[in-house]
């Protein structure tokens, strides 16, 4: 075991703060790191605050890591010292199952052990995120960061990057296609480029037409503001897909009209019951799909940190010193980021 420091919430109503904890000894498939950049992720809002009435503190957030490895287990193959690697949303998982024999482990049947606030498989502790000095992860857990990217932004790949791009993946989004991306912050700005990169028409809908001029920058061909009833209106059984990353309840009808038959509204953001309620007449008249996607595999996280190399995407990044974590969590509710924060871990020992 090792001390590590990083940033936790006591309970649900108290600020972030600095804390001494302790790192588990390496297991024998296990790889320790010391982190460099973490990126701010709105769950992790969501998770320091029981919004999802799951939390377990202290509760260290932080899912978006990339670090140097320090350590490796006496089993461990793919990785050594010095190497640069990223720890995405999860850090374990049965790997019996189907979904984690496909290499889908985020909906392993017994429950994926997720970075942080999830009791560890074995030895029953709570895990502890990113936002912290140093992490211990089973090798399985752990991607290759490419050296064509730059390590800050390429934080928030492993979570904002996946958690879009492999939605539109799974649902064949191809040249051509009319991609929706609702809400621009983390993962929508993501979604927006994956969507460019896959050959999509891409209409950003936001609440702020403030933000057309930088959706445009981002690759959007279309700007809808989704407060103007009009421009709602006009953009009727216009796509063939959805990302819906807005995070809190919001009525999902005014978008399913925008959607052509066969069209699939992607739930991302949305974590809790959909209310107001769906007219199923929307769904049902239109063999419209509504369909929700959970982040994505280890697998496919290494291919989008790849493609993301290939194709030149970077995420678009605030650096923060970690001591204004608090301030940069109200900024995120307001809108207020361009479009990430990450967290520059050196100013953890300041
Ligand atoms: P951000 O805060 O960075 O961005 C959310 C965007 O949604 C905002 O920029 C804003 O865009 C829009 N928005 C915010 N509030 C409202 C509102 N009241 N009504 C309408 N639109 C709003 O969040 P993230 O991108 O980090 O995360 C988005 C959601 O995705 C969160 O709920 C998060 O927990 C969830 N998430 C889900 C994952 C999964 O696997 N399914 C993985 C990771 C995150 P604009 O100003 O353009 O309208």
């Amino acid at each position: 075991m090792f001390t590590a420091i990083g940033y936790a919430a006591q309970t649900a109503t108290s600020p972030l703060a600095p804390m001494n904890f302790q790192r588990r000894a390496l297991r024998a498939d296990d790889v320790a790191l010391d982190i460099l950049y973490c990126g701010v992720c709105h769950s992790d809002i969501h998770q320091a605050r029981n919004e999802w009435g799951i939390a377990m503190y202290p509760l260290m957030p932080g899912h978006e890591i990339v670090g140097k490895v320090t350590a490796v287990g006496t089993n461990v193959t793919g990785y050594k010292v010095g190497d640069t690697v990223g720890v995405g949303c999860m850090v374990d998982s049965c790997s019996h199952c189907e979904a984690c024999k496909a290499d889908l482990e985020q909906y392993c049947a017994e429950g994926p052990t997720m970075t942080y606030a999830t009791p560890d498989r074995v030895d029953g502790t709570t895990t502890m995120g990113g936002y912290s000095s140093a992490i211990v992860v089973s090798e399985r857990f752990v991607v290759r960061i490419p050296a064509k990217l730059d390590l800050a932004s390429a934080a928030p790949i492993l979570c904002a990057g996946i958690t879009t791009y492999s939605p539109l993946k799974h649902y064949g989004v191809k040249a051509g296609d009319k991609v929706g991306i609702l809400g621009m912050g983390g993962l929508g700005h993501m979604g927006i480029k994956f969507a460019k990169a896959m050959g999509a028409e891409v209409t950003l809908f936001t609440r702020s037409a403030a933000k057309a001029e930088e959706a445009r920058r981002q690759g959007a061909d279309h700007v809808i503001v989704s407060t103007d009833e009009a421009q709602m209106a006009a953009a009727a059984e216009r796509f063939d897909f959805l990302l819906d990353t807005i995070p809190v309840q919001h009525d999902l009808n005014p978008y399913l009209d925008t959607l052509r038959f066969d069209g699939v509204h992607i739930l991302v953001g949305l974590i809790e019951p959909i209310d107001p309620a769906v007219h199923a007449a929307k769904l049902v008249m239109k063999r419209r799909v509504l369909a929700g996607s959970l982040i994505g595999g280890i697998a496919e996280t290494q291919e989008v940190l790849d493609f993301c190399a290939e194709h030149g995407i970077t995420c678009d990044i605030e650096m923060l010193d970690i001591r204004n974590i608090n301030e940069a969590f109200e900024r995120m509710i307001k809108g207020d980021v361009k479009y990430r924060f990450v967290i520059d871990m050196a100013t953890l020992k300041g």
